[in-house]
Formats: C-alpha cells, sequence, structure tokens
C-alpha cells in the first residue's frame, strides 16, 4: 500500500470526527508565516495554531523567494494579513548543500541549468536577516512594519528570534 493510501484512510477517520462546517477565507490571526518544509517542524503545533488563523508558506529553506512574495501580496491584498513571522531551524537541509554543487548536478543530470536560484545557506541567523529584508523592501507589499525572523531548533523545539539592526 502507498503512504497516500494510508493517508486517505487517515482523512476519513479526520473528516468523520470533525462537523462540516465554512469558515472564513481570511486568516483570523491576520497571519502569515514562511518556513522550511522541515519534517520535524510541524508549525501549527510549534506555534500553538489552529486551522483558520494563519497562512503558512512552506519551501526548502523557508525562502523568501518570489513564489513567496507572490503568495504573501496575495495574502496581504486579497485575504487580510498583516503580519509576517518567518522560520528557518537548526540542522536545515540547505546548510548541506552548495549553491554551486547542487546547480552543477541538476545541470549533469538534466542537460540543462535551472531557472530557479538554489538560495543554499551557511549561516542560519544571516539568512534569517536577508528573509526579513526581503519582505521589508518588498514594494509589492503593503504591510511591512511586523516581520520578525526565528531559528527554531529542531531538538528542543524553541524559537530564537534574530532581530535585524537598524535598517532603511
Ligand atoms: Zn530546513
Amino acid at each position: 500500500m502507498d503512504v497516500v493510501d494510508q493517508l486517505l484512510e487517515n482523512n476519513r477517520r479526520f473528516a468523520g470526527s470533525l462537523p462540516a462546517s465554512h469558515d472564513a477565507i481570511e486568516p483570523r490571526l491576520q497571519l502569515a508565516v514562511v518556513a522550511c518544509m522541515d519534517s520535524r517542524l510541524d508549525v501549527f503545533a510549534a506555534l500553538g495554531l489552529e486551522p483558520g488563523e494563519a497562512h503558512v508558506l512552506r519551501n526548502a529553506g523557508g525562502v523568501v523567494s518570489d513564489d513567496v512574495i507572490r503568495s504573501l501580496a496575495i495574502s496581504q491584498r486579497r485575504l487580510g494579513t498583516r503580519e509576517v513571522m518567518l522560520i528557518h531551524h537548526t540542522d536545515c537541509g540547505m546548510q548541506k548543500i552548495t549553491d554551486d554543487g547542487f546547480r552543477t548536478e541538476l545541470m549533469e543530470t538534466a542537460g540543462v541549468a535551472p531557472a530557479f536560484a538554489i538560495e543554499s545557506f551557511t549561516d542560519l541567523e544571516a539568512d534569517v536577516r536577508q528573509s526579513i529584508l526581503r519582505v521589508r523592501r518588498s514594494p509589492f507589499l503593503p504591510h511591512r512594519d511586523r516581520v520578525r525572523g526565528f531559528v527554531y531548533d529542531v531538538d528542543d523545539h524553541r524559537l530564537r528570534e534574530v532581530v535585524v539592526e537598524d535598517q532603511s
């Protein structure tokens, strides 16, 4: 049996355990979270979030890519979010590759260079600071004053804030 078949069984139980309901499309906390895809980080559990409260955008590294900006623009302009929380984490897979090495691997196996940036990093906190600045400097986002960044420790489950000093 595929893992997906097991998940479908899980969903039948899940759906059966809940009353049918229809929540508003706008996240109740007016919050968007951008986090790494790491399987050890359960964003909803770690932050005490419930369905319907926040947008959660995830990718490898929790990178503020063009596509994350696209989602944040929709989140803020159409769905009412005002605040952005960025979460990187210890022991991230993006610290274990290099842009050049992974790009070369893709080119050698695919025969074509990827159009996307790899966005690996070595310094976790520096990358969080860069991510904060990317959000704060995006001309596409109307709400850029409340952007905070954190490192989640996958071993002790705690969040540590990364502060950006005086910036434009
Ligand atoms: Zn990661």
